[in-house]
């Protein structure tokens, strides 16, 4: 099947679906702006996530690691949600049930208009106290960089609320996908813009599909393992999405 054969088929299936389901990676916001992880243009490639995303680097080093999330504040700050954002948005306002689980820290889908939103990974724009277990706050703050962030009344270190490299899932984040995925069977799944390197990711697309649902690949370089994404678009988001509406 050509791409425009599976553009008429999705969309037909997505128009009759009553439960949607979509997972989305760092590939989506790539084309506002923001930089992956992963690939030729990766934040990777010129930093170790050992140093900048492990609880271990910022306990060795917190000055270095709120210089990189002040970086990246900057940067997301700049960037406006793009046209795949907001065509996810339109799935959900069209579906009678939708979650979207991203593993992005951007809040560019809420932006966008995406109301049922699990972020498995954080947000930057939360910090919290990086001992004890103080609740997160949020902050939109780009701090200045010969300080580091500490809480007024009793001078605790502040950090990121998202997750870093060793670090378990939020609870009530991962059970609120859980939730979605066994109450019942999804007709359509989309996995997009994701490297799918952590096996919940693969497990939250495998079952949808061992449910009937149609599971949907968006991602140039795909990385889902063959047999669970039905359809499978090497192409960029932005081109795709759109037109499945
Ligand atoms: P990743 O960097 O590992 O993979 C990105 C994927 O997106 C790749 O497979 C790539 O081929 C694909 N891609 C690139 N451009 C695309 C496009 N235009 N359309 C569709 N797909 C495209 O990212 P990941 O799988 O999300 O890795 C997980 C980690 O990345 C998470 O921990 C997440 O928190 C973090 N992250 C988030 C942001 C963000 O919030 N925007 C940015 C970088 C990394």
């Amino acid at each position: 099947m050509n791409d425009q054969d599976s553009v008429a088929w999705v969309r037909a299936r997505l128009k009759q679906a009553r439960k949607v389901f979509v997972l989305t990676g760092a590939g989506i916001s790539a084309e506002s702006g923001i930089p992956t992880f992963r690939g030729p243009e990766g934040y990777w490639k010129n930093y170790s996530p050992q140093q900048l995303a492990s609880p271990e680097g910022f306990a060795r080093d917190p000055k270095l690691v709120w210089e990189w999330y002040n970086h990246r504040r900057r940067v997301i700050a700049g960037c406006e949600p793009n046209a795949a954002h907001r065509a996810v948005a339109e799935i959900e306002r069209r579906a009678g049930q939708f979650l979207l689980c991203t593993q992005n820290v951007d809040g560019l889908h809420q932006r966008a208009g995406s109301r049922c939103v699990v972020e498995i990974h954080g947000s930057i724009w939360r910090t919290r106290p990086a001992a004890g277990g103080g609740a997160p706050f949020e902050d939109r703050t780009i701090y200045d960089e010969d300080q580091l962030p500490v809480r007024a009344p009793d001078g605790a270190l502040l950090r990121p609320d998202v997750v870093w490299f060793g670090e378990a899932l939020p609870a009530d984040a991962y059970a609120r996908v859980d939730a979605f995925l066994t109450s019942g069977p999804v007709d359509v799944a989309f996995v997009i813009g994701t490297s799918a390197v952590f096996p919940y990711i693969v497990r939250w697309a495998a079952i949808p599909r061992h449910q009937g649902a149609l599971v949907v690949e968006i991602n140039p370089a795909p990385s889902l393992p063959e047999n669970i994404a039905a359809v499978r678009f090497a192409a960029k988001a932005g081109d795709i999405l759109p037109q499945l509406l």
